[in-house]
């Protein structure tokens, strides 16, 4: 048995987006718990699909001890304020003071934190840590499938262990992983290699999707490595490819790749094996978009014959990604064709929200919706909005990916525009749509409507996919930019090229 501090500090940083990540956001609950720190972090996390408690339930199945630390989230947005990073750091640094001395840490991370005062937000999490606990120390973290990979982290971590998913079905299993990893390493106590790549290309998140190729064979690929050479006993442990987060201005974003082990010449083979594999497929990355009223029409064509729902993924206003989920592009592209029947969710615009509350079910009020933040220059929807349903924005997620998430999201309403027949999911607090949950929550069976428009990029097809006639992807107005070519960058490292077959970025 060992004694285990665990912890974690998730943040997602686009770097473009309007709004930065402030201690409020890390301090509430949202669709992931609120800040937690010390012995409320165990029940805090337990029966979400997070990593730390996948970790901490399998670190108390394999018999060890943990000491809690603290563990925040705040949904993914601009930089993190220098306070919430610093207010965050204090108590990791009094805790691992006070609590020590350990035999190892867990840590669930991101992998793309951008903070106003570091570039690297883990890896400068763990350069102080490091510096109380000593290089010794095994430290193992769990990282996102869109972490931007630094050598700092990969040189400052034991261990770091990746998701395999995305959607990110597996977040709480890679925290089993990564426990599991460093039991193994606890118990083996021998010196580990690592092997660290980063490829040359950025790769929209549009095109990183596992359940499609070329993503699909490249993770079955990271699965086949890691479990064949285990099996055959060639001394590799552990194998994780981060394929990136590109709407972040720095110079280590970009997709990457590390593998561990105790064979150093398997290591590195598997490396460039792996690195190989992702350059093979560089022009695989890529798929057809629609602007707003192409959309529209396309789908409106398609559901007269459809017996399932049309979606449309509005993939650039994802709150999954910096988005401000208050974009009017498409609803109004929508309302524009008169798309009869059609649901759009969620648009978080929290004045709009709190208006059909005092409206009450049943009663039209004439105002504007969307459009909360403003971007793009954007104006709120102006129409005779009827409210259809109203919730209070608290129920439990079942789809694959926020599957056992207790969310707490501000009050929610279901209003439909008179004249076009198209209804609107209202919400307070910015979540992405990715469970069929946040549409039954105000009367909406999803499966039966003939256009579902969701505002996310990809987290969405865990739980739609399979009620969906197909999937049209929209390029309306939002802040988390598709095509990196858009996107005015300042920091990258010179050579690398802006998108799959792209050209190489020169500079500011
Ligand atoms: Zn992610």
């Amino acid at each position: 048995m060992a004694r285990i501090a665990v912890g974690g500090f998730q943040h997602e940083t686009n770097t473009f987006a309007p709004q930065q990540a402030t201690w409020a956001d890390f301090e509430r609950a949202d669709a992931w718990p609120p800040l937690l720190r010390g012995p409320e972090l165990i029940g805090g996390v337990e029966g979400f699909n997070i990593p730390i408690a996948g970790a901490v339930q399998r670190l108390r199945e394999l018999g060890h001890e943990l000491v809690p630390l603290a563990w925040a989230a705040a949904p993914p947005a601009s930089y993190v304020t220098e306070d919430a990073y610093e207010r965050m750091w204090t108590l990791f640094d009094s805790d691992l003071r006070a609590h020590g001395p350990f035999d190892a840490i867990y840590l669930d991370l991101h992998g793309a934190m951008v903070a106003e005062h570091t570039q690297d937000g883990e890896g400068e999490l763990l350069r102080r840590i490091r510096a109380i606990v000593g290089e010794e120390l095994p430290i193992v973290a769990s990282l996102d499938y869109h972490a931007n990979l630094t050598p700092d982290m990969a040189g400052l971590a034991t261990a770091l262990v990746g998701y395999r998913t995305y959607p990110h079905v597996d977040m709480a299993a890679t925290g089993r992983r990564a426990a599991e990893l460093l039991d193994q390493l606890l118990k083996e106590r021998r010196p580990v290699h690592r092997a660290y790549r980063q490829l040359d290309f950025l790769i929209p998140l549009v095109w990183q999707c596992t359940f499609i190729e070329p993503a699909k064979s490249i993770f079955d690929l990271v699965g086949e490595l890691e479990a064949g050479e285990k099996s055959h006993n060639q001394g590799i442990v552990s194998v994780t490819h981060t394929p990136g987060f590109p709407p972040a201005d720095i110079a280590q974003c970009g997709p990457a790749l590390v593998v561990y082990g105790h064979d150093k010449e398997a290591v590195e083979a598997a490396a460039d094996r792996l690195a190989q594999a992702v350059k093979a497929q560089e022009a695989a990355f890529a798929g057809e978009m629609f602007d707003p009223d192409a959309a529209a029409l396309r789908a409106l064509e398609l559901a007269r014959t459809a017996s399932k729902p049309v979606v449309l993924a509005d993939v650039q206003d994802n709150p999954g990604a910096g988005g401000t989920s208050d974009t009017v592009g498409l609803l109004s592209a929508l309302m524009r064709h008169k798309a009869k029947g059609a649901v759009i969710g969620m648009i978080v615009d929290e004045a709009a929200a709190q208006a059909a509350v005092e409206t009450g079910e049943g009663n039209i009020m004439r105002r504007g919706i969307g459009a909360a933040v403003g971007y793009a220059g954007e104006t709120p929807v102006v129409a005779d909005w009827r409210v259809v349903k109203l919730g209070d924005g608290i129920f439990t997620g079942t789809g694959p990916f926020y599957g056992g998430a207790r969310f707490q999201i501000g009050p929610m309403a279901l209003v439909t525009d008179e004249a076009s027949g198209v209804s609107v999911v209202l919400a307070c607090r910015r979540v992405q749509a990715a469970d069929q949950e946040m549409f039954r929550h105000v009367g909406v069976e999803p499966s039966t409507v003939p256009i579902l428009a969701l505002k996310s990029t990809v987290h969405f097809r865990a739980d739609f996919q399979p009620i969906a006639e197909t999937i049209l992807v929209v390029r309306s107005p939002g802040a988390h930019i598709t095509d990196p070519l858009e996107m005015p960058y300042k920091h990258l490292r010179k050579g690398i090229r802006l998108k799959p077959m792209g050209p190489v970025w020169e500079g500011a």
